[in-house]
């Protein structure tokens, strides 16, 4: 990626997972919304609702609201529409939902002034082989991955969150303007914690990943800001 490339695309998002305000507001201080978006997921938004996300909002963060919305499709539709009115960069609903629900998220969202873009989970990547296998899909894990994509592609979606490890088969099958958000990135000597199919920030980029969801490596080290642009300025070499 160019220079250029990862100042205009910022393809970084800082995941907020923190159960207390005081340290969230710490973190984002050292954080710098022109390098990265930031996440607000259900731990967050369940303790802190949406004048946690305003108040990011305020502070010129993009925010990518990660609530996975699972329900009959006039609420998830409802419920997009009610995150677009927050103003949110980025919103998730889960595929498995069903080609009805999506669309009718998307055709509610089109109607909004300033729509967020939507991503669909397809299968949560901490989902194993004997997991999946007991929820008695008949395709392979990975056909099923393609298979949930394509529908979201198909409703008018702007892309899936997935594993980076999923990323190259994606692209491929469904095109580089079809977003693929990516958790899971460990930078190279960062330990893994308890990801288990890692990926390095450049590697999770050349597969054809959009966007990078980085937490801990950046969360949890003495200087986030530090670490958030060294991982910029490899992405810069690659
Ligand atoms: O700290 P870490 O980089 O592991 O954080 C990853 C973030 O991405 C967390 O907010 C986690 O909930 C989220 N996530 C994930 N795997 C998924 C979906 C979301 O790690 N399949």
């Amino acid at each position: 990626m160019s220079k250029q490339n990862v100042l205009c695309k910022k393809p970084i998002i800082v995941a907020l997972d923190f159960d207390s305000l005081t340290e969230a507001r710490a973190l984002v201080k050292k954080l710098d919304p022109r390098l990265c978006r930031v996440k607000v997921g259900k731990e967050m938004f369940t303790l802190f609702g949406p004048d946690w996300v305003k108040e990011l909002l305020d502070q010129q963060f993009e925010v990518f609201l990660d609530l996975k919305f699972h329900d009959i499709p006039n609420t998830v539709a409802k419920a997009c529409v009610a995150a677009a009115s927050l103003g949110v960069w980025m919103v998730n609903l889960h595929a498995s939902g069903g080609a009805k629900m999506m669309l009718a998220a998307k055709q509610a969202l089109d109607h909004c002034a300033q729509p967020p873009l939507l991503t669909a989970v397809t299968l949560l990547t901490s989902m194993d082989s004997q997991e999946y296998q007991r929820l008695g899909y008949q395709r392979t894990l990975g056909d099923q991955v393609m298979h949930y994509a394509s529908m979201a592609k198909d409703c008018g979606l702007d892309g899936v969150v997935c594993s980076a490890w999923e990323a190259q088969a994606l692209s491929a099958a469904l095109g580089n303007d079809f977003k693929l958000v990516t958790p899971g990135i460990r930078p190279k000597n960062y330990q893994k914690d308890d990801q288990s199919r890692i990926m390095t920030p450049s590697q999770a980029i050349a597969a054809g990943s959009s966007y990078l969801v980085i937490g801990r490596p950046i969360t949890s080290v003495r200087d986030p800001l530090g670490s958030l642009c060294e991982i910029s300025e490899n992405l810069v070499s690659h």
